[in-house]
């Protein structure tokens, strides 16, 4: 089953145009990489895809749902945006508030769940993510790769039908980026569907289900790991690839 299709996004920054007409598909369960240079409209189409930034231009359908980026009213965005959660490169935690409360408090407020149930569910969350004793620590006295492992907890919580990864291990020191890793192999385990900008190759070589090649606004290529690594069939993604070998 497809649960996100996205057709044809166009997203322009003033005059310069970022996204030259997307597509995707990202079936149920499946893990899609999203790779490139710098500059080539990852962020900005991970972004489009639940409305931190507004496309101009283009369909989505996630979980059934068609949405016509351009035209979508405030209400259909929202329903949409509750279907997604992000996880940040920079964590994104409130700094004022626990580890325990970084996770159920959006619970509480997107899904209208009592204080109670927050509580449990994201007690439960603190466990899968190995971090059952930090719940009452507040993020400064976190390290990165446990900040993100609770950034990765209160996505989770939210229950969405796609998780959306932006660059997840690229602000850790190296020896933390392994943890966080695991915790993403764990998670893909369970059969969630995700999208994931990352540089990590080996993971993506591993983990991902389908690699999409970007460049410049536009998807150069894109097929198995197996394809994109081992059988390229772009110069561009060629050469971006001997960068990391
Ligand atoms: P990537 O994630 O592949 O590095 P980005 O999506 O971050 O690429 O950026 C693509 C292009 O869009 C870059 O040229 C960047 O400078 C530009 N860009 C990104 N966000 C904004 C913004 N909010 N305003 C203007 N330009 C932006």
């Amino acid at each position: 089953m497809t649960m996100l299709e996205v057709r044809n996004l166009h997203k322009k920054f003033g005059k310069k145009e970022v996204l030259k007409g997307i597509n995707l598909d990202v079936h149920q369960g499946e893990v899609v990489v999203l790779l490139g240079p710098s500059g080539s409209g990852k962020t900005t189409f991970l972004r489009c895809l639940n409305f931190l930034e507004r496309a101009d231009q283009g369909q989505m359908t996630l979980d059934n749902q068609l949405i016509e980026v351009g035209k979508a009213k405030e209400k259909e965005i929202l329903a949409h945006q509750r279907k997604t959660a992000m996880v940040f490169q920079n964590y994104e935690l409130f700094q004022n508030k626990t580890a325990i409360e970084n996770i159920a408090m959006p619970v509480m407020m997107a899904q209208k769940k009592s204080k109670e149930e927050a509580y449990q569910l994201a007690t439960h969350l603190l466990e899968q993510v190995g971090l059952s004793e930090r719940g009452n620590f507040y993020p400064s006295q976190l390290s990165g790769g446990q900040q993100q492992r609770i950034g990765i907890a209160r996505a989770l919580a939210l229950n969405p039908k796609v998780i959306l990864f932006d660059e997840p291990t690229s602000a850790l020191d190296p020896e933390l980026v392994g943890q966080v890793l695991t915790l993403l192999r764990e998670i893909a385990e369970t059969g969630a569907t995700m999208v994931l900008v990352t540089h990590e190759m080996k993971f993506a070589y591993e983990v991902a289900d389908k690699v999409v090649f970007m460049e410049n606004g536009y998807v150069v290529e894109q097929g198995s790991p197996q394809e994109v690594f081992e059988h390229t069939k772009e110069e561009r993604t060629k050469a971006f690839l001997s960068r990391f070998t």
